[in-house]
C-alpha cells in the first residue's frame, strides 16, 4: 500500500496544521476526491521566517501575508475567516513544536476536501492547513538571472483574479517556467493579453533605465507582492522616487537594470533577457534595495519593528 512520501523533495517539518489540530505531517491526509485537488479551488501564502543571529525567530510581514490570504479567500467567495491572533497563534504553536532553528518558510492555504463533483463552491466546504519547510540556500541573490519572455500570457483579472493566490492560478506560472527551463533559462516573464509587461512566475519586476525606476501599473496582471512593496517602502524611506508604467518589450531590452522581487528569491537581478545582456551586477538601486531588505529582516532598520512579527513562546 502507498502511504504519504516520507522522502520530500524539500523538507516539510513534522507537525503540520490540519482539521483544526496541529498533527503529524503524515496523518494530514487528504482524498482523491477533494475538490481543491481536481480543480485547484484553493488560496495559499508564502510567508518567510529568519533565525537571526541572537536566535530570535522573526516573521517577515505576517499581518500583510494573512490579510492577502483573507483576501484571495473572500474575491473567490470561500466561506473560512479566521482572526489574525488565531493564525499568528497557530504559526507559533508550529514554531514551537517543530523546534525551529533555521530560516523557514511557511505555507498556509484554504482548500476544500469536500468530494462533491464539478466546480462549485460549496458554503461551509472550506478549511486552513499550514506546513512549514526548510529553506535551501538561495544562490540566485548574487549571481543574477538568465531569463526569457515567455509565449505564454498572463491570464487577466477578468479570468482569474491576479490579486489573489488561488491555487489551480499557478498552471499559468508553471507553464512558462517550465517553458524557461526547457529552453535552458532560470526563468520567465510574462506579458498580458495588452502585450504589456505583467511579473516573472512568482516575482514582481522592477526596471531600472536611464536613472529612472519604473513599476508595472497595478492594473497590468501583477500580484501585488509583499516583497515589491517592502522595496517602494525602502524606496520611499531613502526618498527615491518611481514610476508605475506600462512595460513594453523595447522598454526591458533597453533597460540599464531588471530587478525581480519575492519571497522565495528576495531580490535579485536579471543578467541576460532573451539572450540579450542586461546587467553583469546588480546595480545602485538594487543594492539599496538588498542591503535595506537584509537589515529589515536582520530587526536593523528603522521600518523593521513594524514589518517584522517577533516569536515569543506561549508560557
Ligand atoms: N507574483 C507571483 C505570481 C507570485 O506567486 C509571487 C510570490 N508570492 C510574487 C509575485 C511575489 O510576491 P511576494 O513578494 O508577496 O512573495
Amino acid at each position: 500500500m502507498k502511504t504519504i512520501n516520507k522522502k520530500r523533495i524539500t523538507p516539510i517539518l513534522d507537525y503540520v496544521y490540519y482539521d483544526k489540530q496541529i498533527m503529524k505531517y503524515e496523518n494530514a491526509c487528504i482524498g482523491l476526491g477533494a475538490n481543491s485537488l481536481q480543480y485547484g479551488s484553493s488560496v495559499f501564502g508564502g510567508i518567510r521566517g529568519y533565525v537571526n543571529s541572537n536566535q530570535q525567530i522573526q516573521i517577515f510581514r505576517l499581518k500583510d501575508h494573512y490579510k492577502r490570504l483573507i483576501t484571495s479567500a473572500k474575491i473567490m467567495s470561500f466561506d473560512y475567516t479566521i482572526s489574525y491572533d488565531e493564525f499568528k497563534n497557530i504559526i507559533f504553536e508550529l514554531i514551537k513544536i517543530n523546534k525551529i532553528t533555521k530560516d523557514f518558510y511557511i505555507r498556509p492555504f484554504i482548500f476544500c476536501d469536500q468530494t462533491f463533483i464539478g466546480p462549485k463552491l460549496y458554503p461551509n466546504s472550506y478549511d486552513l492547513a499550514i506546513y512549514i519547510q526548510t529553506l535551501a540556500a538561495n544562490t540566485s541573490t548574487t549571481n543574477g538571472l538568465n531569463v526569457m519572455i515567455s509565449s505564454f500570457v498572463k491570464y487577466s483579472d477578468n479570468s482569474i483574479s491576479t490579486k489573489s493566490k488561488v491555487g489551480g492560478s499557478y498552471v499559468n506560472s508553471m507553464l512558462a517556467h517550465n517553458q524557461a527551463q526547457v529552453c535552458g533559462c532560470d526563468d520567465a516573464l510574462l506579458f498580458n493579453q495588452n502585450g504589456y509587461l505583467a511579473e516573472a512566475s512568482v516575482a514582481n519586476v522592477i526596471i531600472v533605465k536611464d536613472n529612472q525606476i519604473f513599476i508595472p501599473e497595478t492594473s497590468d496582471c501583477a500580484l501585488e507582492g509583499i516583497t515589491l512593496r517592502t522595496c517602494m517602502e525602502i524606496l520611499t524611506y531613502n526618498n527615491v522616487t518611481f514610476h508605475r508604467k506600462h512595460i513594453d518589450r523595447s522598454t526591458l531590452y533597453s533597460a540599464d537594470y531588471i530587478l525581480l522581487t519575492g519571497t522565495a528569491m528576495m531580490i535579485t537581478y536579471i543578467k541576460q533577457l532573451d539572450g540579450r545582456k542586461i546587467s553583469s551586477d546588480i546595480g545602485e538601486v538594487g543594492k539599496l534595495l538588498q542591503n535595506q531588505y537584509w537589515k529589515i529582516i536582520n530587526n536593523e532598520h528603522d521600518l523593521s519593528s513594524q514589518l517584522l512579527e517577533s516569536y515569543y513562546e506561549h508560557k
